[in-house]
C-alpha cells in the first residue's frame, strides 16, 4: 500500500471511529463515508485563482512555507476532502422552511470542530510519513477578505482546491456539487510530499449543476429564506448576513451554538446527495 492509499484509509477511519464526529446523545455520525482527492500543488490552477479570487488567495508553495525549514520546503500535492453530511442530518434540514435544524446547526458548529481535529490528523499523519504539511484553515495568518472585486472571500478556498482535486464543481449556490452531493464539508492539508493527482472528471467548472449547464432546475432558488439566489447567481453578502447574524442570533442560544450556518439550499434539492442528470438518475463521476 502506497502513501496515497493509507492517507485515504487514515481519513476513513477517522471519520468512522474518531468520537467527535458523534452527533449530541451518541446517536449517530455527523458526516459518512469520505471522499479524498489530490491536486498537485503546481497545478496552474492555483496560479489562476490568483487572478479569479484575487492577489491575496495564497498558493499552496506560500501555505507550506509557514512550515519552515532552511531551505523552504517546496509544496507537492494539496490533499483534499469530502465529508458527505449524513442522511439524518440532512432530512432534518429538508424539512425545514425558515431557520436551519438543530442538528444541522450542531453540524455546521461541533461537526466543523472535529474536522478540523481531521485537518491536524492529516497534517500529522504527512509528519509521521516523512513530509511536512501546514493545514491552511488551522494556520494564524489564515483570514477572511472583503475584496472590492469578488466580496467576501479568504486567503485559502477549499472549495477552489477541492475542484482542482478533482472532487466537484461549484453550482448556482456557491457550493460545490461531488459526486455525494452538495451538503457537506471541506477539509484540506498542503505537503512537500509528491502524491499523484486525481483526475478532473469535467468539463466545465460548473459543470455539476443542472442551471449552470442549461437544464431545468433553480430547486435551490425558492428554498432560500433570505433571497439570495436568483438565477443570476448566489448574493455572498446577503447569504452571510442572513446565516451569520439573523440565524445565530435567533436560533444560537436555543441550539447551543456559536456559528450556524443555514444550508436550506443544500437540503431538499436534486443535488443533495449527488451529481443530478435531470432525469431523476444520478451520475457518479
Ligand atoms: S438545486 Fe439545482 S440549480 Fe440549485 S445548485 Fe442544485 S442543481 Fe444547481
Ligand atoms: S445558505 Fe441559507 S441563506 Fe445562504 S444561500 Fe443557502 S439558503 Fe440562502
Amino acid at each position: 500500500m502506497d502513501t496515497r492509499e493509507r492517507l485515504c484509509e487514515e481519513i476513513a477511519r477517522f471519520v468512522q471511529q474518531h468520537p467527535d464526529n458523534l452527533r449530541e446523545g451518541g446517536e449517530g455520525r455527523y458526516f459518512g463515508e469520505p471522499l479524498v482527492g489530490f491536486a498537485a500543488a503546481d497545478d496552474p490552477l492555483f496560479a489562476a485563482y490568483q487572478t479569479i479570487i484575487g492577489a491575496f488567495h495564497r498558493t499552496p508553495g506560500e501555505w507550506l512555507a509557514e512550515a519552515g525549514g532552511d531551505p523552504a520546503p517546496r509544496a507537492g500535492t494539496v490533499v483534499c476532502w469530502v465529508l458527505p453530511i449524513t442522511v439524518e442530518v440532512r432530512q432534518s434540514n429538508r424539512r425545514q422552511k425558515e431557520f436551519p435544524s438543530r442538528q444541522w446547526a450542531h453540524t455546521r458548529d461541533f461537526g466543523e470542530k472535529f474536522n478540523r481535529g481531521l485537518r491536524a490528523r492529516v497534517a500529522e499523519f504527512l509528519f509521521e510519513q516523512g513530509g511536512r504539511a501546514v493545514a491552511p484553515m488551522l494556520a494564524a495568518s489564515w483570514q477572511r477578505v472583503v475584496d472590492p472585486v469578488v466580496g467576501l472571500a479568504s486567503t485559502w478556498s477549499e472549495r477552489h482546491a477541492a475542484y482542482a482535486a478533482g472532487l466537484g464543481t461549484f453550482s448556482l449556490n456557491d457550493g460545490l456539487i461531488t459526486p455525494r452531493g452538495i451538503a457537506h464539508r471541506l477539509g484540506t492539508v498542503v505537503t512537500d510530499l509528491v502524491l499523484e493527482p486525481s483526475p478532473r472528471p469535467y468539463a466545465d467548472y460548473r459543470e455539476n449543476c443542472l442551471t449552470c449547464r442549461g437544464e431545468e432546475c433553480g430547486a435551490c432558488i425558492p428554498r432560500c429564506p433570505a433571497a439570495a439566489i436568483t438565477l443570476a447567481g448566489h448574493d455572498k453578502d446577503r447569504c452571510q448576513q442572513y446565516t451569520y447574524e439573523t440565524v445565530l442570533g435567533t436560533k444560537g442560544e436555543e441550539y447551543g451554538v456559536s456559528i450556524t450556518g443555514c444550508g436550506l439550499c443544500q437540503t431538499g434539492v436534486p443535488c443533495e446527495s449527488r451529481i443530478p442528470t435531470g432525469t431523476g438518475g444520478q451520475r457518479t463521476r
